[in-house]
């Protein structure tokens, strides 16, 4: 990788693979840039390669090709766990343990421990400090969990679908949890979720990752401004720009366009909500994608 220029990005990754057998690939040719001190949505279906990314940024295992870079460092360089807070679906907490000796193993382990943060996760909650963790139900397991990984007050916070068997009243009050938590300290946060509705508003930066690509990545708005959903007669001549997905249904035509140029007097444009511009390309994975070829996305990007 050249020097990088200008801040040094939370999270970068060029070319970067991960093979589990050989000639299988979970993640291939992948590029991309997370700048510090952003909330960035990774989504994808299942089996698209989403957990093997973050077990890669979580350094539980090491990729088999190409370069991750954390902080600038790369990835297995020492000290950098402590750096990251990471809550997966699989949540490894101790059953036996009540929440409040989960909370001081928490703090015995981590030398920046937030007591007050992670309080405030588990007392939203009302969970009672003596139950014992394997008596919880999942909702209230990945509430500790989240709790763990706010307490240890990380800079880069990776969350793998942490909220899914959380219900919708707590799963929206621990989003706006995390988010002010985020703020306050900056911390990066990368957190895929296939609630795409629930990550509008919350994220500022996006990772689409799709057969074990990342096929877009970057700052929402700027992807947000590239993208039109256009609507007009089937007939006429396409308006410019790349394809994402196009319908037509008798005379009228419908499409979700990537262009950088004004669309034509003839096509109605309007512009995409996060959850369209996402399901447009969730449908057509054999569309033209700006990020299908593992270059850095964003101006912090390596040179
Ligand atoms: P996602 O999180 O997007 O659902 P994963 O990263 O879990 O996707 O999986 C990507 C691919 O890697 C899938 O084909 C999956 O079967 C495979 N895979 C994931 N973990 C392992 C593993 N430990 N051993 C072998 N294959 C794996």
């Amino acid at each position: 990788m050249s020097e990088v220029t200008g801040p040094v990005p939370a999270v970068s990754a060029v070319g970067l693979g991960k093979s589990y057998r050989r000639g299988q690939w979970a993640l291939r040719d992948c590029g991309f840039t997370v700048p510090a001190g952003r909330v960035c949505g990774v989504v994808g279906p299942n089996g698209a390669g989403k957990s093997t990314l973050f077990g890669l940024m979580a350094q539980l295992f090491a990729p088999s090709e190409g370069e991750l870079r954390i902080f600038g460092e790369p990835a297995g360089a020492p000290g950098l766990r402590e750096r990251i807070g990471c809550v997966t679906q699989s949540k490894p907490l101790y059953p036996s343990f009540t929440v409040e000796e989960t909370l001081r193993l928490g703090r015995e382990l981590n030398p920046r421990w937030d007591e007050a943060g992670a309080r405030r996760v588990v007392e939203l909650g009302e969970l009672s400090p003596t139950a014992r963790v394997g008596s919880l139900s999942g909702g209230q397991r990945s509430r500790v969990a989240l709790a763990l990984a706010i307490g240890k007050r990380p800079e880069l916070l990776l969350l793998d679908e942490p909220l899914a068997d959380v219900d919708p009243l707590a799963r929206h009050e621990l989003m706006g949890l995390l988010l002010s938590e985020a703020a306050e300290h900056g911390t990066t946060v990368l957190i895929s979720s296939h609630l795409l509705a629930e990550l509008d508003g919350a994220i500022d930066h996006v990772l689409l990752v799709q057969s074990g690509r990342v096929r877009l990545a970057g700052e929402l708005d700027e992807i947000l401004d590239n993208h039109w959903l256009v609507t007009g007669l089937a007939d006429g001549p396409r308006p410019p720009g790349d394809a994402v997905e196009w319908r037509v249904t008798g005379r009228q035509a419908t499409g979700l366009l990537r262009t950088d140029s004004p669309v034509p007097d003839a096509w109605e444009p309007s512009r995409p909500q996060l959850e369209q511009l996402l399901l447009g390309y969730l449908r057509n994975p054999d569309s033209p994608a700006p990020n299908a070829h593992g270059t850095p996305s964003t101006c912090e990007a390596a040179a």
